[in-house]
């Protein structure tokens, strides 16, 4: 194929013999959100850069190096969006429906965009499920959050393959002060520095804590804790969360160089962290930004929030084989019919059938065939049972009702007791 007709680099298509994974990974969550009280809220996926850069800050990652931007037909800058929670806040401030103190517990799903380097786990377009609450400051909703992910894990079979990190950064104010002692503290240990930790103690010190570089690591070994800087309330805020956690009993590890990429979160971060994937183990990342609202022209407005990867957390599945049996299966029931009468016989059968089992997955073969290559294909489509409909059957006003998948002999079943019939052996999901 020629190379304009091949799609972007790190930007997949899901094949159908994927997105029954997707879709059984996305429902999972979607009942869950719903069981807990949240709302789906859908955003643009372009929006004005000024937003990402208002929100996000300038001199992280995202900003600096890894959103799409471009100009449109007006001259406007726009950018596909890195993440979702620049979009929920613009759109919760442009519709003021957190205004007046208003809660909101939010959700959305959908594509992100960052220009990364590609490789496995790690995509320029990658889908997120992200959540966002809004006028609830206390660790009870942060803990809501994380107690939600872990019945995530759960239900999903991958519970004991990830690991919760903890960390609170604290209000902006302490987290100054903590700030100023970690860049006096590196300064002075400059030349032992990465390059890129360099430049970060100049833009934004924080993230020197992420760096992989193992000597820069061993000069953070003596580093000043953010822990012995803590202001009161955020350390309260801290207790009364893992006080929580310890009470539903979700292990935690606290993680005092967890800082996540984002400039805008406060208090508490955290993350589930796998082994299982290789370098990009990071599934699930989140936290309180408790002044990101108002930095966008709000009112004071606390937030809290998280996304996933949905990416990475249907590769856990595969890769643990956490794969529902029932999800592997798409066809329920084959017909097939041999002769232009049969075949509008079986039209008509097939949609009585559905009427009344408006669950049932029905096949009705199309592209007619012999007799042999209808039963192929009904086999191939993995249904637990062929219909059939021949001149015999047609006489009787029957169909020949054959099981595929085990035992048992074909039977002929009157067309009026197909659906009853039906109803008994196949369950539907
Ligand atoms: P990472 O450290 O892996 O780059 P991040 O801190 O940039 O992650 P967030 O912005 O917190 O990621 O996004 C939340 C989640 O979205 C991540 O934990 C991850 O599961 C997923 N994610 C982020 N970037 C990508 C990507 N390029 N491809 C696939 N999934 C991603
Ligand atoms: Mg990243």
């Amino acid at each position: 194929m020629s190379k304009s007709l091949q799609a972007i680099r790190g930007m997949n298509d899901i094949l159908p013999e994927q997105t029954p994974l997707w879709r059984y990974f996305e429902g999972t969550v979607a009942r869950l959100l719903d069981n807990y009280g949240y709302k789906q809220i859908r955003m643009p996926i372009v929006e004005f850069t000024e937003l990402f850069k208002r929100s996000i800050g300038e001199v992280t990652d995202i900003v600096e190096k890894e959103m799409y931007t471009f100009e449109d037909r007006n001259g406007d800058s726009l950018t596909l969006r890195p993440e979702g929670t620049a979009a929920c806040v613009r759109a919760v401030l442009e519709h003021g429906i957190t205004g007046g103190g208003q809660v909101q517990k939010l959700w959305y799903i959908g594509p992100m965009f960052r220009h990364e380097r590609p490789q496995k786990g790690r995509y320029r377009q990658f889908h997120q499920i992200g959540l966002e609450v809004f006028n609830l400051d206390g660790p009870d909703i942060d803990a809501e959050l994380i107690i939600m992910t872990w019945r995530l894990w759960g239900e999903l079979g991958i519970r004991d393959a990830v690991k919760l990190e903890l960390n609170s950064l604290g209000t902006s104010e302490s987290r100054g002060r903590y700030r100023e002692a970690l860049v006096e503290y590196l300064s002075a240990h400059h030349d032992k520095l990465d390059e890129d930790s360099q430049r970060r103690l100049k833009t934004n010190p924080l993230r020197v804590l992420d760096t992989k570089n193992a000597d820069t690591q061993a000069v953070l070994v003596d580093a000043p804790k953010m822990a012995d800087y803590l202001d009161d309330e955020s350390r309260a805020h801290f207790e009364g969360l893992k006080a929580r956690l310890d009470a539903v009993g979700i292990p935690y590890v606290l993680n005092p160089k967890l800082v996540r990429g984002l400039d805008y979160y406060s208090k508490t971060v955290f993350e589930w962290v796998t082994d299982k994937l290789g370098a990009q183990g990071t599934v699930c990342a989140g936290g309180r930004y408790d002044g990101l609202v108002e930095q966008m022209g709000g009112k004071p407005t606390t937030g809290v929030g998280f996304a996933m990867g949905i990416e990475r957390l249907v590769l856990m599945l595969e890769t643990l084989e956490q794969i529902p049996e029932e999800i592997s299966r798409q066809v329920d029931v084959y017909l097939c019919a041999f002769g232009e009468e049969a075949e509008l016989a079986g039209l008509a059968l097939a949609e009585r059938v559905r009427d009344q089992l408006p669950n049932l997955r029905l096949q009705v073969n199309a592209g007619a065939g012999s007799f042999k290559s209808q039963f192929k294909k009904a086999d191939k489509s993995g249904a637990l049972y062929a219909l059939i409909l021949g001149d015999d059957e047609m006489a009787q006003q029957a169909v020949g009702f054959k099981p595929l998948r085990g035992q048992g002999e074909q039977q002929s079943i009157a067309w009026d007791a197909l659906a009853a019939h039906l109803a008994t052996c196949v369950v539907q999901g």
